[in-house]
């Protein structure tokens, strides 16, 4: 797929007030400081289009970006974070769950994982909901130039081999680098594959 053009259309906190039409939509969500903006902006091929957070946590709505004037590409909040309340942290799970159970719009989560990192329960179980829920997903294991590629590989397998204590088979999957592009090609194709 060609990005001939991705902007931004609103931010806001409640499902209701999320774009009204019926474009499909694939939203990108993963815990705070995995990458999730670079990888957007790498994928659109724009340097700000999300913004890249110094501050994890601060970006706290649903993000709705038009590409190519046909699908929706849907930045959420990161969770995962250190630095919020309890009660914030129990707004956002609603906030986040009231998303994925309600948008009949949405076709597919990518959700992000740093490879570096052996598996995390926060994304195992975020992962697990969703399946729960019967929303496909998709992994992309973000950073991907951090690693070698054995070291990646082996991290990969790692998380394979969790996901397959409760699941029957493994989410597609794709290791990018925002820097170096590495990626693209593949998550792209395969959105248009779905579209
Ligand atoms: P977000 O909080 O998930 O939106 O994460 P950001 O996109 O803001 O990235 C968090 C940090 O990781 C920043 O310092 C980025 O420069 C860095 N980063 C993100 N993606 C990559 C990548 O693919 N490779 C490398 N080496 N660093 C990355």
């Amino acid at each position: 797929m060609q990005i001939k053009s991705a902007e931004f259309v609103m931010s806001n906190s409640e499902v209701a007030k999320c774009p009204k039409n019926r474009l499909p939509e694939y939203a990108f969500i993963g815990r705070s400081n995995v990458g999730k903006s670079s990888l957007i902006n790498m994928l659109m091929q724009r340097k700000n289009l999300a913004k890249t957070s110094g501050r994890p946590g601060k970006t706290q709505l649903i993000n709705h970006f038009i590409v190519n004037q046909n699908w929706y590409l849907v930045d959420l909040p990161g969770y995962g974070y250190a630095r919020v309340s309890k009660s914030s942290k129990k707004t956002f799970q609603k906030f986040i769950t009231n998303y994925f159970e309600k948008r009949q719009q949405l076709v597919l989560a990518f959700v992000l994982i740093d490879c570096r990192h052996e598996p995390q329960p926060i994304d195992l179980e975020f992962m697990q909901w969703l399946g729960e829920n019967q929303i496909p997903f998709a992994m992309i294991f973000t950073k991907a130039d951090k690693l070698k590629p054995n070291a990646l590989e082996r991290n990969i397998e790692d998380y394979k081999t969790k996901m397959l204590e409760t699941w029957e088979e493994i989410p597609p999957y794709f290791a990018t680098s925002s820097s170096k592009g590495t990626g693209r090609d593949e998550v792209l194709q395969y959105i248009d594959a779905i579209n």
